[in-house]
């Protein structure tokens, strides 16, 4: 048994923070929520099961207390869109307060560690995974790790591929084939499959939307008519920006940002860096050659429409792409829902929490501070009502049965941070190639 005592509890159910409560958990689970003071009788907590204080009497013997003073607990966060194939970002993701993933391109390697992390013989985010990317012939990408769809046999075997891993979205890029596309969204749909990815712009928004098409991946991919927009959005179509990705692009290329600047950078493994450096280079030069300037004023735009029809929206970061720290790189996401696309606090930790788990379906589990869920946990010094930043202030951790203080996810951090190349343990693309 462990109790966090004293604790500013934001439920992320639509109540108000519970002022000094104290949170029971037993066996990885939430077992009881017990507020010294309430705000008023009953209504307040909206039906969420808070019992009365019951004293200290009934503590049993043993059980771990955790001084929680000043201090807010919220459901561990996820990060709705990212990838996850290099073992040092575990660390990194666990000490900033992400204890799932939405990872994007799944192989077998990611059955394997997402087996792992749940009997708990690896550290590391619970990992929810689509099934690697699937799409057409693109020249213009000659290498890569992409799952290459000719015909309605390849669409079986990738159906029956993702299905084995246990993975739960079919991601596709824009490539394929129209014809065959449809018949691979009727398939996924019978298969329950849902689809997600890059959206191709061979077809249709609104067919997507009405054929199994379940979410937006990128600001940038919303199209550009406001109709369609609000077509997809009532449809029921999800939406992940990763607006901190699509930023990077300026950033890096015309405002001279550098990647030394960004917070946690020096804690990632000397290799990482260098790739990043390497591969920002390239990107830079790229840019600069062809002159980029994307019009993020309107790409800004179509963002907000999507939220004027609906709030089904994730934080995602895209991590690792270089300049998006794995976990850390959510605050900054976080933060950019409120700052750029203005939707309020509230509603950015929603974002980060409630919504994702009702994407993933399991919003029973995950994503709330209700009694019978999961204990999966965050204790931030300061309550990021007040100041989104205060997400960057991680106390303490839980992921069901486990839990770590600050120091010890410091010295995880600092331990990964001086991982060599060949220690880091690397997820395999499909040809057993490491994926770029
Ligand atoms: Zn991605």
């Amino acid at each position: 048994m462990k109790i966090l005592k004293n604790a500013d509890i934001l439920t992320m159910n639509d109540g108000p923070v519970l002022q000094r409560g104290d949170l029971w958990i037993a066996e990885g689970r939430i077992i009881k929520i017990a507020a010294e003071e309430e705000n008023g009788p009953g209504e307040h907590s909206g039906g969420m099961g808070k019992t009365a204080w019951e004293g200290a009497e009934a503590v049993p013997p043993e059980t771990e207390i955790f001084d929680c003073t000043g201090c807010t607990v919220m459901p561990g966060l996820i990060d709705a869109h990212c990838h996850f194939d290099q073992s040092y970002m575990a660390d990194f993701f666990l000490a900033s307060g992400v204890t799932s993933v939405r990872s994007l391109r799944g192989f077998e390697g990611h059955a394997g560690w997402r087996d792992e992390i749940l009997a708990g013989t690896r550290r590391g985010p619970y990992i929810y995974s689509s099934g690697p990317v699937y799409d057409g012939e693109d020249p213009s990408i000659p290498h890569n790790d992409n799952v290459i769809l000719y015909s309605r046999e390849d669409v079986e075997a990738a159906i029956a591929f993702v299905k084995s891993q246990g993975f739960l979205w079919m991601k596709t890029y824009p490539m394929i084939e129209p014809e065959l596309y449809r018949y691979l969204l009727r398939r996924c749909e019978e298969e329950n499959l849902p689809v997600c990815g890059h959206m191709t712009k061979r077809m249709e928004h609104r067919y997507l939307a009405d054929h199994g098409y379940t979410c937006c991946e990128h600001t940038s991919s919303l199209p550009a008519d406001p109709e369609e927009i609000r077509y997809m959005a009532e449809a029921g179509m999800w939406f992940c920006p990763t607006h901190v990705v699509c930023e990077t692009l300026p950033d890096y290329v015309w405002n001279g940002k550098q990647l030394r600047d960004l917070p946690h950078y020096e804690d990632l493994p000397e290799c990482i860096r260098r790739k990043w450096e390497e591969d920002n280079a390239v990107i830079i030069e790229n840019y600069r050659k062809w002159n980029v300037h994307p019009d993020f004023q309107m790409i800004i735009d179509r963002a907000k429409t999507f939220l004027r029809y609906s709030d089904k929206v994730m934080a995602g970061t895209d991590c690792p792409y270089p300049g998006i720290v794995p976990g850390f790189a959510m605050a900054d996401e976080l933060e950019k829902l409120v700052n750029v696309y203005g939707m309020s606090v509230y509603q950015a930790l929603q974002a980060a929490t409630v919504r994702p788990a009702e994407y993933i379906g399991i919003e029973k589990e995950k994503g709330r501070i209700l009694p019978g869920m999961d204990a999966d946990l965050v204790v931030l010094e300061g309550n990021p009502l007040d100041n989104i930043g205060n997400v960057r202030r991680v106390k303490q951790v839980f992921q069901g049965t486990r839990d770590w203080n600050r120091e010890t996810l410091q010295s995880y951090l600092t331990a990964a941070g001086r991982l060599k190349k060949e220690e880091i343990e690397v997820i395999l693309g499909k040809d057993g190639q490491p994926l770029d």
